[in-house]
């Protein structure tokens, strides 16, 4: 292979020309022609050589080249085998055992930014001059002279940098105790940052690890240990072979965690969280969860879980909610820590977060997509799966009301952007796989789901999804094979459904177009509407209830099911029935499209809101109202009139709380747009702070309900007056019936009184700190300082974001960009939009997508001509951007043109 040194120019030609070579010298021994300088004769290496498309160099892999890596490679093993030691590096070596179906090309192996020590390839060591030329720092090319047809084995020794962005296998020093914790994260493509590996899903392996790790320390992996061997001053663990998995499904965590175990259930439960928050968790409640969810997952899915044994890790700096690696999930711990009591909502965000990675264990790491684009189903049908499996199996039976209210109106409101997609969508790379992983994919994915199991029917649709999951188990599947088994299932063409759903953006809308006469209806039908630039109208089944007033509350008079398509749908069955006053078109919620109130029935909401007796409903009639004022039809006046008069009734804490986000995203309207000094804006402010307040004091019999005022009053509470209460109930002056002032609350409070310039809250932060030195606490403070209307203060932190290769930690640039502009801030937010606006093209071109996620919160939108038009001009001159920042800006545009409507159809007195 020396030959292949002489070669002197650039890298990317020798590595051609190498692999080239290595094909005649390949070829030379089978023909016994010795002479590498001879014409070679065969067609086939000429051709073959002239298709061979070198991968291009870059941290991404494409789905072509992934696909052409995948039709050569197959029964892919891996033998792992760590050193770690808690410092900032850890060593590894990483055999892969493959079959390959032909030599005749390179093989790449991902491998990402590690200091290679050797690379053996069917045992002939690499030599350091050829790795240099053959390792790029995102993956090594295996020359074709070392490739055998058919088995090979490959072994790459190296250290490598621990990252600590939450990718790879993270890193992360306890500042309360100096405890160093590791976990991994590889989703889409960030397990070559911990091994080297074919990265991509449809090279499913098996993994077999070995762990030297200090001996106070806990290892964790997607099989359960079956020896631990001290050696000296450490503790050598053994992982034996896994089931086949993707290599982003599989996974590593180490550390002291603290340890709890539940073995009551089918299957043995372990929760582990870093010791110094071992008291903000109540392990009763995620085991409790975790075992409703696996009774009901076996039984309705009608296979038993695959891979025996269930772990759950809390962990810091996560950069999701959590993440379904086989038998060893991973969640976030800022959304499920907590100092005090869980309240209800969280528990249920738990309870459905639990079921969420529960149902990727079979869709997604048993069945697994074959490529990125596959995503969208795996998250769709989990996020789906977890709201059923909570309003079924746990005590949240109110689940699909909470889904409602939160995800589904998220993926409304997405799907009416500029900016919406389909939500199948073809996705060229790795570095695309997250592109389109948003309201579209989760919860319009989920909602369309929910739609087409009452289109087919329960079972059936059960019965499909059995189907696909073992016909598919531990293989990869496409979306043909998921919708060709609920098709099998129900005898019904799904083509144009599919079609119609999967592959065209947009939202319907229906609305009940009726008539009466002498008190009774004549004619019904259901008018469906698409809007222009989304042209396609759709099927669905739907329920049309129908309700008439009584002294006090309603009666439903009637309710049909109904399948409806194309414009107008009659739906005879009603007619003859008395005239209501009240006719909803999408009553229980199983369809996804949008309702318009017809004019009595929105008459009728506005004046007996809080009489609708029934929770969905009357949640969904909330909706209505909001929509409203969102579409520029309802002015936002009047809505929080109706609202500030009927929310304190409100007794359903999953609706209080979808109201309670109405008005805060109603008062951000009026502080963008009218200013928080305009006097209408001020007395809404007043009254905000009021109503919550008395509504935290009313309700000290319902915790939940108590709760969910009192975090308002924490975002609310601004006067004098209200301040110095917060304050009071701080220093332990005031207390409250019911509601205790955990540590949480206290760094809300704090934080509250940053944002009003409270004369005593920079001391608070200093003493609160003194107190709280974790994590949370240090990026509670944080964000506390931010907040505050500081100029300069928010200009050092914007800096400090903005500038290239920041040794602040990601999680702590992310806190403080959450804090910089809250919405009475605007003008602040105006005076730093030009530079904003004018660095945007560099800091995404020094940035990655993860980072710009965050950081495109910040582009400027100040509800003004100036924004708008500032934002227009964007759009045409920023043509550099990225797509995911493209996206971000082109939203911002049209938020921020919403947000002039609104402000425009408002109708003051003064
Ligand atoms: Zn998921």
């Amino acid at each position: 292979m020396g030959t292949l040194l002489k070669f002197n120019s650039s890298k990317k030609k020798i590595l051609v020309a190498s692999t080239f070579l290595a094909t005649l010298l390949l070829n030379a021994c089978v023909t016994t022609n010795n002479d590498l300088n001879a014409p070679n004769d065969s067609n086939k290496i000429v051709s073959q050589t002239a298709t061979f498309t070198p991968r291009a160099e870059n941290q991404y892999l494409s789905q072509e080249q992934a696909f052409k890596r995948s039709a050569r490679v197959s029964n892919v093993s891996y033998k792992l085998n760590y050193k770690l030691t808690g410092d900032e590096h850890f060593s590894a070596s990483s055999t892969i055992n493959f079959t390959l179906s032909d030599n005749a090309f390179p093989l790449t192996v991902d491998l990402n930014k590690a200091q290679i020590t050797s690379v053996v390839i069917n045992g002939f060591s690499m030599p350091a001059e050829q790795l240099e030329i053959n390792y790029n720092q995102w993956f090594i090319t295996l020359p074709v002279a070392q490739l055998l047809k058919g088995n090979n084995t490959v072994t790459v020794d190296f250290t490598r940098k621990h990252n600590t962005n939450g990718e790879g296998l993270h890193r992360f020093k306890d500042p309360v105790d100096d405890k160093v914790y590791l976990y991994s994260h590889f989703e889409p493509a960030a397990a070559q940052q911990m091994f080297a590996l074919f990265d991509q899903p449809d090279l499913k392996a098996t993994f077999e690890m070995t762990v030297s790790a200090p001996q106070e320390w806990t290892v964790i992996s997607a099989t359960k240990e079956d020896k631990i061997i001290k050696q000296g001053n450490v503790n050598v663990w053994h992982f034996p072979q896994s089931k086949t998995l993707s290599p982003y499904n599989f996974s590593l965590h180490a550390g002291p965690y603290k340890m709890w175990q539940d073995n009551s259930g089918k299957y043995p439960l372990r929760l582990f969280t870093r010791q110094s928050v071992a008291n903000q968790i109540t392990p009763k409640h995620w085991f409790t969860y975790t075992n409703q969810g696996f009774e009901f997952f076996d039984d309705y899915f009608g296979i038993d879980y695959p891979f025996k044994k269930y772990d759950q890790v809390l962990v810091p700096d996560f950069l999701y909610g959590a993440m379904e690696n086989a038998a060893a999930v991973t969640f976030a711990e800022g959304s499920f820590l907590t100092n005090g009591e869980m309240s209800q909502s969280r528990r249920e965000r738990l309870a459905s977060v639990i079921m969420h990675e529960m149902a990727h264990q079979w869709f997604g790491n048993l069945a697994t997509m074959k490529w990125w684009n596959g995503l969208w189903l795996n998250e769709s049908f989990a996020a789906f799966m977890a709201t059923l499996a909570t309003s079924e199996a746990t005590e949240f039976t109110n689940a699909w009301r909470t889904f409602y209210a939160g995800g589904k109106q998220s993926a409304y409101r997405a799907d009416q952007r500029v900016t919406t997609h389909p939500i199948e969508v073809p996705v060229p790379s790795t570095a695309n796989a997250f592109d389109n992983i948003d309201a579209i994919t989760y919860s319009k994915g989920a909602s369309v789901l929910n739609q087409l199991r009452h289109l087919l029917g329960e079972k059936t649709f059960q019965q499909g999804i059995h189907n696909y999951l073992s016909n598919n188990a531990y293989k990869n599947a496409v979306l043909d094979d998921f919708i060709d088994s609920l098709a099998k299932a129900s005898g019904k063409d799904l083509t144009l459904w599919q079609q119609k759903w999967l592959y065209q953006a947009g939202v319907n809308t229906i609305e009940a177009s009726y008539q009466c006469d002498a008190g009774k209806i004549n004619s019904f039908q259901l008018l469906q509407t698409a809007d222009a630039s989304q042209p396609t109208l759709r099927e669905q089944k739907v329920q049309i209830a129908l309700f008439k007033a009584k002294s006090s509350g309603f009666d439903l008079i009637k309710k049909v099911s109904v399948i409806y398509q194309g414009k107008s749908t009659k739906v005879n069955e009603l007619i003859g029935l008395a005239c209501p006053d009240l006719v909803y078109p999408n009553y229980q919620d199983w369809a996804f499209v949008k309702v318009n109130l017809d004019a009595r029935s929105f008459k009728t909401t506005q004046n007996y809101l809080a009489q609708i007796e029934d929770p969905l409903l009357r949640s969904m009639l909330w909706q209505s109202l909001w929509d409203s004022v969102r579409d520029g039809k309802l002015p936002l006046n009047e809505y929080l009139q109706v609202a500030l008069a009927n929310a304190p009734f409100e007794q359903d804490y999953t609706t209080l709380g979808q109201i309670l986000g109405q008005i805060s995203s109603a008062n951000i309207y009026l502080n963008k747009g009218l200013g928080s000094q305009h006097n209408y804006v001020k007395g809404i402010a007043q009254q905000l702070e009021e109503i919550t307040w008395q509504s935290t004091l009313y309700n000290s019999d319902n915790k939940n309900i108590q709760r969910r005022w009192f975090n308002s009053y924490l975002k609310f509470a601004h006067t004098d007056s209200a301040l110095d209460n917060l304050y009071k109930l701080l220093n332990g002056q005031h207390s409250l019936e019911g509601l205790t002032i955990s540590q949480d609350v206290r760094w809300d409070i704090i934080a509250q009184l940053s944002r009003f310039q409270h004369a005593k809250s920079a001391e608070l932060i200093v003493q609160e700190l003194t107190v709280d030195s974790s994590d949370t606490g240090v990026k509670s403070a944080l964000y506390a300082q931010v907040i505050a209307p500081n100029v300069k203060v928010k200009n050092d932190w914007l800096a400090k974001i903005q500038q290239k290769n920041s040794d602040i930690g990601f999680s702590k640039l992310r806190t403080a960009m959450s804090a910089l502009y809250p919405s009475e801030q605007n003008n602040l937010r105006e005076q730093s939009a030009t530079q904003l606006m004018s660095s945007l093209t560099e800091i995404d071109k020094a940035n990655g997508p993860v980072f710009m996620r965050s950081y495109n919160n910040l582009i400027p939108a100040t509800c003004s001509e100036t924004s708008v038009s500032r934002l227009a001009t964007a759009v045409s001159e920023l043509t550099q951007l990225s797509a995911g920042t493209k996206r971000s800006l082109l939203i911002k545009q049209q938020e921020d043109q919403r947000c002039l409507l609104i402000k425009n159809k408002m109708t003051l007195s003064n």
